[in-house]
């Protein structure tokens, strides 16, 4: 098939019609009664995202979640079963679980339980990791976002036809969330058959803007900004912040009859190459007949031995050699680089010899620039994207951070964590102190020491603590917190980057001849049980960022100890980083 064979007309959607599983308004209200009085399956945010793209056809020809024969095939082959191209396994796996029976209908619900579909389940197969992880990523590293997510998945696979009462709900943007056919319909408007689809989960920086220009130019077509709001990568940018991004591009610095803005929400994969060719054929669903491609599409970063998964421009060559059978040609891109001397770009092969050329890479647009309350410059992006990045990335200082400290009773956590408290706050940092002793008489009265109720209470800190942090404030907080396992959990909730864990490191005989409040006597006696350091164990942590002597040094230089651990790390600012600030600003307004 020719990529634009009539100039007017779209490519046609891929095996000749867009899928559309949602049922008719009359249909749907006997389904539904029907629906309530079958059992359940809430589904996973990605299970939720393929079965919107399913049902709305951004996945044609595929009409459900993949039975053994398509997947097997998808797994050697990159087919389905019919032999039409498919290079990404959508499944839906589940637990065993006696309500989901064989030729049994199933309702899947999202996770506040409201109803999306009826399935038929028609077939259940068992899935084998290690084989996905092999052929589908071309690695067993668990390091790979998707192969890490996968042990958590369940065993069995079901798949059948599916009935869709109800789309996911959405809120946000919903201007610009449009399907597959509403793409089509606002694509045809531009009555232009060439249009050129990019995919991004980043914001747009000046490189981005100059490279969809050129595509469009050179296919003289329409450019289709389709960029993902679903799962990408961990640590991304937020879809808020980068939709907003997009916005103020498309409404500023694009030629408006050229370009279209839609949301595409799909859960990424992260599979490099494959990755690539899925994306191709989703574009061409909505319309696309070139789909722009640049170095890493897709990528899951680097692996266990700091390596990259993919080479950089596997992604661009996979497609490539399905562009006449798949009817979506790749508009290649390598690297841009900015040659501040001509004020221009260039793609690195073509800047001539001994040309000054300037670039930031991601890293540096996060440490050397955002962290440190520094915007952006307006070679690099634009004034406004700079704008909702820094309001996005506040300087460091103004960051959360979660202060966790461990240690034995009477170890000296509460008073060194009492003067820390004050220091943060003399250096303008607003402080929320979690003592265990205090939280156990509100948040968690009533909880006793068992280890189950132990490992409650500090799940329930640091939630606590996680929301402060996410909020931009400093959680310091206090428990003896003895089991390793537990203190990881919380050090995942917060964010690892953003924990720091002090161990208290007092040893037991000093702890129990302070004994301030008479535990270790009472302990001793036998009178209280399950007193931690007599009978019940302390896991030490094994990679504290900072551990305390309490014996050669005072609360308060412990307490400094760790206020510059956080000055180093950025998270305060010095005295003199403070008055040093003010008044140049002072003098700058
Ligand atoms: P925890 O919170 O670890 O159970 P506390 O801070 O409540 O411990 O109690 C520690 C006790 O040890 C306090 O009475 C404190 O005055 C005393 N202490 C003596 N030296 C130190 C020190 N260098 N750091 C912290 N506390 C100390
Ligand atoms: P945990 O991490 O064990 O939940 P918390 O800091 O919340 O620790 O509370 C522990 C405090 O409660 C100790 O400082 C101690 O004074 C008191 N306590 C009472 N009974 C026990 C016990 N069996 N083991 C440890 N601490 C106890």
């Amino acid at each position: 098939m020719s990529a634009a064979a009539d100039p007017l007309t779209l490519i046609t959607p891929y095996g000749g019609s867009l899928v559309d599983l949602v049922v008719s308004a009359e249909a749907g209200a006997e389904l539904k009664a029907y629906a309530n009085s079958l059992p359940s399956l809430q589904l996973s945010e990605r299970a939720i995202s393929d079965l919107e793209l399913l049902a709305t056809g951004a996945f044609s020809p595929l009409n459900r979640f993949m039975g053994r024969g398509d997947c097997q095939q998808v797994l050697d082959e990159m087919r389905l079963a019919s032999g039409h191209i498919f290079p990404i396994p959508v499944t839906l796996p589940v637990e065993p679980n006696h309500q989901i029976r064989l030729d049994r209908d199933i309702t899947l619900r999202d996770a506040k339980n409201e109803l999306l579909a009826v399935m038929a389940v028609e077939e259940m197969y068992e899935w084998h990791l290690d084989e996905i992880a092999q052929k589908i990523y071309g690695t067993k590293d668990s390091r790979h976002p998707l192969i890490a997510e996968m042990h958590s998945w369940g065993k069995l696979n079901i798949s059948g036809r599916l009935q869709i009462l109800q789309l996911p709900r959405r809120y946000d943007f919903q201007d610009i969330r449009l399907t597959a056919a509403q793409t089509r319909a606002q694509l045809e408007t531009f009555e232009c058959a060439n249009v050129v689809a990019f995919q991004t989960r980043n914001p747009l920086h000046r490189a981005h803007e100059e490279l969809t220009k050129r595509a469009v130019r050179e296919k003289n077509g329409v450019l289709f900004l389709h960029p993902v709001v679903g799962m990408t990568k961990v640590g991304d940018v937020d879809h808020y912040s980068r939709v907003r991004i997009y916005k103020a591009l498309v409404e500023r610095y694009y030629d408006r009859s050229r370009v279209l803005l839609s949301l595409l929400p799909l859960a990424m994969r992260l599979a490099g190459p494959r990755e690539a060719l899925w994306h191709a054929l989703i574009r061409r669903n909505y319309g696309a007949n070139f789909l722009i491609i640049g170095r890493d599409h897709a990528s899951p970063g680097v692996n266990s031995k700091g390596e990259p998964f993919y080479g950089p421009y596997d992604a661009q060559e996979l497609v490539g050699r399905f562009t006449g059978e798949l009817g979506v040609g790749v508009v290649p891109f390598e690297e841009l680089v900015y040659l501040p001397d001509e004020k221009r770009y260039e793609e690195i092969s073509k800047v001539p010899p001994q040309t000054r050329t300037t670039s930031i890479s991601g890293t540096e647009v996060r440490d050397a620039y955002l962290n440190n309350g520094q915007k952006l410059p307006s070679w690099f992006t634009r004034p406004e994207v700079a704008e909702i990045l820094s309001d996005t990335y506040p300087p460091r200082h103004r960051q959360g951070v979660c202060v966790w400290f461990t240690g034995l009773s009477g170890a000296g956590k509460s008073t060194t964590a009492e003067v820390l408290t004050t220091l943060l706050a003399e250096h303008g940092r607003r402080v929320t102190l979690l003592d265990g002793d205090v939280v156990r008489t509100h948040l968690s009265k009533g909880l006793g020491f068992s280890k189950e109720d132990r490992d409650v209470n500090i799940r329930r800190i640091g939630f606590v603590a996680a929301e402060i942090v996410r909020h931009g404030g400093v959680a310091v907080c206090a428990a003896v917190s003895p089991y390793r396992p537990t203190r990881n959990d919380v050090r995942n909730m917060v964010g690892t980057e953003r924990f720091v864990e002090v161990f208290v490191d007092t040893p037991l005989d000093v702890c129990e001849r302070r004994d301030t409040k008479g535990m270790y006597a009472k302990a001793r006696r036998g009178e209280i049980k399950d007193f931690t350091g007599i009978d019940d164990p302390y896991d030490p942590p094994l990679h504290a960022e900072i551990t305390l002597n309490t014996v050669s040094h005072t609360p308060d230089q412990n307490a400094r100890l760790i206020l510059n651990h956080l000055i180093q790390r950025g998270f305060v600012r010095a005295a003199s980083q403070i008055v040093a600030a003010t008044p140049s600003k002072m003098v700058s307004a």
